[in-house]
């Protein structure tokens, strides 16, 4: 594999595809805002005009998109991924969605005669930019095998965990961990905060002790100066709690307090805090009171 397609410049996919540059791969990108890519074009890689031109031109396509809609867009558009892919192509969609729209797009790659993973990430902006992600990989257990290498420039573990849907499910059960810790963080904090103790002692005593985590340390700063410069927007922090739920209706398990969490991260995408980092959340706990 030498010549590489990625899809999506966001906060997450240009890192990930500035990795895969700087591995020495011939680069092909493509954003539907195009100038969110002059970056990486000036550092080397080429425009494509289309998704279906990546997945024709190239060996293997990446993708990073927002939700199951863009997915769905990119992959089924007009000039999408599906028109474009043919024999002996690769597809990887590393975006965060549901298990069912990983299946669509699989099903779809395969009949035009492509190979298909789901590839969804755990790590934010920095280890993206560090190339430390960790990637939960699923589908075609071939395409894994080539691309590992790829998957080793952009993160420092990867995992093949089975069919196509595995990689999603983890990555969903995962995320609604983060979302919990981060609302039980946010709330802890504003008790604190109301009767008067020092949030400072109160970050301190959590980091020493057997709660103390990178999240907690890295967020607790931007709680301290209640400015919330994005890595993981709040609003795609509540579609993954949002698919989470769905995905345990589907099972038929009940998660009572991710459904709380839910709503709290609802009501702060109601007060437009969703394109800030996700632990915004704060000001939606701080402001809570009667
Ligand atoms: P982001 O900065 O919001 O980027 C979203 C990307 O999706 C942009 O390239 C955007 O294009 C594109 N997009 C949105 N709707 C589209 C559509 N209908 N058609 C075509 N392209 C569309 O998001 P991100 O933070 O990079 O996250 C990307 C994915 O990774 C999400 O699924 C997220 O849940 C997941 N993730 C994020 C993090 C994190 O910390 N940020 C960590 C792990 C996983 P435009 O530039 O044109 O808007």
């Amino acid at each position: 594999m030498k010549k590489v397609g990625f899809i999506g410049a966001g906060i997450m996919g240009r890192p990930m595809a500035a990795n895969l540059l700087k591995g020495g791969l011939e680069l092909y990108v493509w954003n539907r805002t195009r100038d969110k890519c002059n970056d990486l074009i000036a550092a080397g890689a080429k425009w494509g005009e289309s998704p279906a031109f990546l997945a024709r031109e190239c060996d293997v396509t990446f993708s990073m998109l927002a939700d199951p809609a863009a997915s769905v867009d990119v992959c089924f558009g007009l000039d999408g991924v599906v028109t474009g892919i043919g024999e002996g192509r690769g597809y990887i969609e590393m975006s965060t969605i549901d298990p069912g729209t990983a299946r669509r797009i699989a099903d779809a790659v395969t009949k035009a005669g492509g190979r298909f993973l789901e590839a969804p990430v755990s790590g934010s902006k920095k280890p993206a930019e560090e190339g430390t992600l960790i990637i939960m990989a699923a589908g075609d257990r071939s395409l894994y095998d080539e691309v590992e290498k790829a998957f080793g420039m952009m993160g420092k573990m990867s995992l093949y965990l089975g069919e196509v849907g595995r990689g999603a499910q983890m990555k969903l059960c995962v995320n609604l961990v983060m979302g919990g810790m981060m609302a039980a963080f946010c709330e802890g904090l504003a008790l604190a905060s109301r009767i008067g103790l020092d949030l400072r002692d109160m970050l301190n005593i959590l980091d020493a002790g057997a709660m103390s985590n990178p999240m907690f340390r890295m967020k607790g700063g931007l709680v301290l100066s209640n400015d919330f410069p994005v890595a993981f927007p709040l609003k795609h922090m509540q579609k993954d709690l949002r698919l989470a739920l769905l995905l345990a209706d589907e099972a038929g398990q009940s998660l009572p307090a991710t459904a709380v969490v839910n709503e709290l991260f609802k009501k702060a995408r109601g007060q437009n805090l969703g394109d800030l980092d996700f632990a915004a959340l704060w000001r939606v706990t701080k402001e809570s009171g009667h």
